[in-house]
């Protein structure tokens, strides 16, 4: 497995891959993995001829009062778990090499952004599609697998490779849960025992309106949103949002919707954590 820490190298070494008509497959994510992102890898290796996995905590996606300065990381324990899924590469730049100092472009996707994480962290999905696009032109990617747990995440980069001809297949991949249910997330990290006793309530209240969203129809998604919600509360924490949408159009659901996304922000203490069920009509 090779290590590539610069933006040159990276696109350099990816031409010449292409060149010699290798199919490449990328992982983007920003390192401290776990058997979430291990089933990423899992899924993009039978996809490639090359897999290669971006770590890079991207500046421009937090905001100005989250948490780039405190994000885990664990470069040695990465590399193992990337090696041990059959990774070729491991492309892990420094800011420095992906952002020129007077970096002025960026990639905006304007109607998936706007609700859910949008609302409280309105320029995470500007940052998000600008490195996205960034890697695949560094990694000459022909396929990329994303996790559904992050859904709107997904669904702005199905969007924006469509909208902008960019030649990369898009995979989602399903959410990989804890033991206890608790969506994996390297924010977990954070949590106090308590607290991670608290978070369960927003996938116990997930997967209990999934069962009630696949049998009840799109019709029983508002009063699903107000359980999750109080369970959130009742468990001490602070829902960001808890939302009913489309998972299309990421609007209001109708009686045409086809899926439903219910996605849940909530924070546990100092903690931010994002989880959703995503439910298909035929
Ligand atoms: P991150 O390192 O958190 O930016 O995530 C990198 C990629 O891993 C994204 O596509 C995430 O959606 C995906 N991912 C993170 N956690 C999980 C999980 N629990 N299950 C599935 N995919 C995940």
């Amino acid at each position: 497995m090779r290590i590539i820490n610069t933006a040159e190298e990276m696109q350099r070494t990816a031409l010449s891959l292409r060149a010699a008509g290798r199919k490449i497959g990328l992982v983007p994510t920003m390192g401290f993995l776990h058997a979430g992102h291990a089933s990423l890898l899992d899924v993009c290796r039978p996809e490639c001829d090359v897999l290669a996995v971006s770590i890079f905590v991207n500046p421009t996606q937090f905001g100005p009062n989250e948490d780039l300065d405190k994000y885990p990381r664990d470069f040695d324990h990465d590399c193992e778990l990337c090696e041990s899924h059959g990774a070729d590469i491991v492309f892990a730049p420094t800011p420095e090499t992906i952002y020129a100092p007077d970096h002025s472009t960026w990639v905006v996707e304007e109607v998936l952004s706007k609700p859910l994480c949008g609302r409280t962290r309105p320029i995470h999905f500007r940052g998000v599609a600008t490195v996205v696009t960034k890697l695949f032109n560094l990694t000459q990617a022909q396929v990329a697998v994303f996790g559904r747990k992050d859904a709107q995440q997904a669904l702005i980069i199905e969007r924006m490779v469509r909208d902008l001809n960019i030649p990369v297949r898009i995979i989602v991949a399903p959410l990989v849960r804890d033991e206890d249910k608790v969506a994996l997330s390297s924010r977990n990290r954070y949590l106090s025992a308590g607290e991670r006793g608290a978070a369960r309530s927003i996938s116990r209240s997930l997967l209990a309106a999934e069962q009630t969203l696949t049998v009840g129809g799109a019709a029983a998604a508002a009063g699903e949103v107000e359980k999750v919600r109080a369970a959130i509360t009742d468990a001490g924490g602070t829902v960001d949002y808890v939302e009913a949408l489309d998972a299309d159009t990421l609007s209001g659901v109708t009686a045409g919707s086809r899926r439903v996304l219910l996605a849940a922000a909530a924070w546990f203490g100092a903690t931010r954590l994002i989880d959703n069920i995503m439910v298909e009509y035929k």
